[in-house]
């Protein structure tokens, strides 16, 4: 069976240092470019990126942390580029989302070449995928339950994931596997 591997939002500004940075994103980082490095079985790895123009309300000077969020991942933008660590990843293609509206979901990406993720993932015959990367509350639960309305077989790599809220990701995991979808690792990873 294809499968696939989509690193999801693995940006500077969502790891430490970065304008919304995750606790643990950096090492999520880490983690995911050993896992390119070592794990040969994915036919394909792409990514999504977090690729905001004018996002409206998915900014806000004083946001909540739930619907609205400091500016984060401005089109262009260090904060917006790859952590350095999955820089010199050799991904197959990149879903760039949310330029004028809020986008969790990397199925609301785009390639460079215009292509959707369903679409391209569908040309190249992936019927598995492993979803890894951050926020594990957010962008990767909602890429996560894309997939499995996609018909893809889905499976979160939790100790790939940094969460917002950490203490909420039971609940995330229920969601989850209560979706269809199969979660694999505790989870209890933080940087140290
Ligand atoms: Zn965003």
């Amino acid at each position: 069976m294809t499968r696939a591997l989509i690193v999801v939002d693995v940006q500077n500004d969502f790891c430490e240092g970065g304008s919304l940075a995750v606790a643990g994103g950096a090492d999520v980082a880490d983690r995911i470019a050993e896992l390119i490095a070592s794990d040969h079985s994915y036919d394909q790895v792409v990514a999504t990126r977090d690729h905001h123009v004018d996002p409206g309300d998915h900014f806000a000077d004083q946001p909540d942390f739930v619907d609205s969020w400091p500016a984060h991942c401005v089109a262009h933008t260090a904060g917006a580029e790859h952590h350095p660590r999955l820089a010199g990843a050799a991904f197959a293609a990149v879903f760039d989302k949310g330029a004028y509206a809020a986008a969790y979901s990397g199925f609301e990406g785009t390639s460079a070449d215009g292509a959707s993720l369903a679409d391209w993932l569908r040309s190249r015959g992936v019927h598995r995928v492993d979803v890894c990367g951050i926020a594990t509350d957010y962008c990767v639960k909602a890429t996560a339950l894309d997939a499995v309305r996609h018909d893809l077989a889905t499976t979160v790599l939790l100790d790939l994931t940094a969460a917002v809220d950490p203490t909420r990701t039971d609940d995330v995991v229920a969601e989850l596997t209560g979706a269809g979808v199969q979660v694999v690792g505790t989870g209890s990873v933080t940087s140290t």
